[in-house]
């Protein structure tokens, strides 16, 4: 039997009709500029969020790294959600490629006014200079949690007025409109450069781009160049992409339902603490009360379940294009009851 896959929503496979449209894209040489599929997802993407000009790239990683590297110099400090994506899971690449250092602002991944201002240094040549904002919405380690609209508002318009940039990590920002009927356009406002990821929720195999204003993305398309990203007939990608936003956007609200039925399936079983409440996209973080992560994955494995973890007594399932209703609600039975036998044992 072919387990369910609730590791992550990069796991998803290229549908049938996707491949098709990968198979069928017109492509040129990109390095060129010669793409025309690439063109049509880079203006597509720049309208999306109500910005200049977007950039295809590889990575998610490498449109935050790129956006390091515009918004900063060397010495200087990013303030930044705890468990950020550009903290945790990029290898080191701030210190490494921007040489910038990172200050926490708040707990959880979401801050306030003064959890922000309390981060901001006072200018002296003598001090870091805290350069740029980096906000993540969903925030991925917070669970899924969407950045409201508001409070977003409220710390990039404080970080501005006290001389920040500021970057948004919307890895899921489709699944934050989603979620939370919020334009895309109107949360990239806030935000002077956003990255964004194909492969996702949206179900793409490849790709994340980088959006903002003309200026910055003509010299980012030079950092993409020195970082090795620029890419030739690189429309076969991008036909995923406008694929996965014309047919996968619409259901990503599926998903999220089918998140809800995993915390409702999990919330009263001993062991296991999840607020379904708490859920608001596709990720649900279960705190463990006795048994280690790595026992729970184990013997969920063997009942046919893949769910990773995030902390040794945290694990984190994550809904996606190939977990249907059904197996959501299966996954829901075989997680309980590996939960239950590692806390009787
Ligand atoms: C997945 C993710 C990224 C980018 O990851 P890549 O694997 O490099 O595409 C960036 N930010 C967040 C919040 C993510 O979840």
């Amino acid at each position: 039997m072919v387990p369910i896959d609730l590791r992550s929503d990069t796991v998803t496979q290229p549908t049938p009709a996707m491949r098709q449209a990968m198979a069928g894209a017109e492509v040129g040489d990109d390095v060129y500029g010669e793409d025309p599929t690439v063109k049509k997802l880079e203006r597509q993407v720049a309208a999306l969020l109500g910005k200049e000009r977007a950039l295809f790239v590889p990575s998610g990683t490498m449109a935050n790294q790129i956006a390091l590297m515009l918004h900063t110099r060397r010495g200087d400090e990013v303030v930044i959600g705890e468990g950020t994506h550009c903290a945790e899971y990029e290898s080191g690449a701030a210190a490494a490629l921007s040489g910038v250092q990172l200050a926490v602002a708040g707990t959880g991944g979401l801050f306030d006014v003064p959890e922000l201002d309390a981060k901001i240094r006072p200018s002296a040549y003598w001090l870091p200079r805290t350069s740029l904002l980096v906000v993540e919405n969903t925030h991925n380690r917070g669970g899924g949690r969407v950045f409201p609209l508001d409070q977003l508002r409220a710390v990039t318009a404080h970080a501005r007025a006290r001389g920040l940039a500021v970057h948004l990590d919307g890895a899921r920002l489709w699944n934050a409109a989603a979620a939370s009927g919020v334009r895309l356009d109107e949360f990239a406002a806030t935000a002077d450069t956003v990255s964004i990821c194909f492969s996702k929720g949206l179900g793409a195999p490849v790709g994340s781009a980088l959006v903002g204003p003309s200026d910055l993305l003509e010299h980012a398309l030079r950092l993409r160049r020195m970082l090795g990203g620029s890419m030739r007939q690189c429309g076969v990608l991008a036909a995923a992409a406008l694929f996965a936003i014309d047919h996968h956007r619409a259901r990503l609200t599926d998903d999220h339902e089918h998140a809800q039925l995993l915390a409702r399936g999990l919330c009263n079983v001993r062991g296991a603490r999840v607020d379904p409440r708490g859920v608001e996209t596709n990720i649900v973080n279960i705190e463990l009360d006795g048994p280690s992560a790595e026992r729970v994955i184990a013997r969920a494995k063997e009942l046919g379940v893949l769910i990773g973890s995030i902390a040794p007594r945290f694990l984190r399932a994550v809904t996606h294009l190939d977990v249907s209703r059904d197996a959501a609600t299966r996954a829901a039975a075989a997680l309980a009851a590996a939960i239950t036998d590692c806390h009787a044992t």
